[in-house]
């Protein structure tokens, strides 16, 4: 597995725990001891070339993505659940975190939302209030109201360009989580 900064890329990200680390209650110096050393975000470089492709169609709708999570080191995954049973609870912490698969760990996992070209800023592609359900693939999909329907069109057009170029859903099909299908010989 080699990895490379997506920022070397102009693939905007940022590295989720480092950035959110107050939120889980982790400290400078307990993500340096798992090897995570800035915001910086890493992934397997043979994803590059479809996480370009993938921005090519984003940007004829008006969009571009930011990759919020990529390559945690098996170390950190170990951190962060310690953190988040602590501090949620392990009943969420299970249903929204992947502590035994670590696909994250592979490199060639991302976490994805969408960036408006106009405004600059991330698009609400679900609503906090949600959480955990708001995550999972299709929650907003039966739903009437304007919002929700809103949700369902971005969902939609991230997950059909992502799995158009080859990429999965997670086990647990959070509408933001992608898994590009290698084996490490490959
Ligand atoms: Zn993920």
């Amino acid at each position: 597995m080699g990895l490379v900064d997506l920022s070397d890329y102009d693939i905007k990200s940022i590295n989720y725990y480092w950035v959110r680390r107050k939120n889980f209650n982790l400290s400078i110096d307990e993500l340096k001891s798992v090897g995570i050393d800035g915001n910086i975000a890493q992934v397997d470089e043979r994803l590059i070339p479809k996480l370009q492709e993938a921005n090519r169609i984003f940007r004829i709708y008006g969009y571009e993505m930011i990759v919020k999570d990529a390559y945690r080191t098996p170390e950190l995954y170990k951190l962060v659940q310690k953190k988040r049973y602590e501090n949620d609870g392990r009943e969420v912490t299970d249903r929204t975190f992947s502590g035994t698969r670590m696909p994250h760990a592979t490199g060639l996992a991302v976490d994805i939302n969408l960036i408006d070209l106009k405004t600059g800023q991330e698009v609400e592609m679900w609503n906090r209030a949600d959480w955990p359900d708001g995550i999972f693939l299709d929650f907003y999909r039966e739903k009437e109201d304007k919002k929700s329907k809103r949700y369902q069109e971005l969902q939609d057009l991230l997950i059909e360009t992502m799995l158009g170029l080859g990429f999965h859903l997670g086990k647990r099909k959070e509408f933001h989580h992608f898994e590009y299908p290698l084996k490490d010989s490959e």
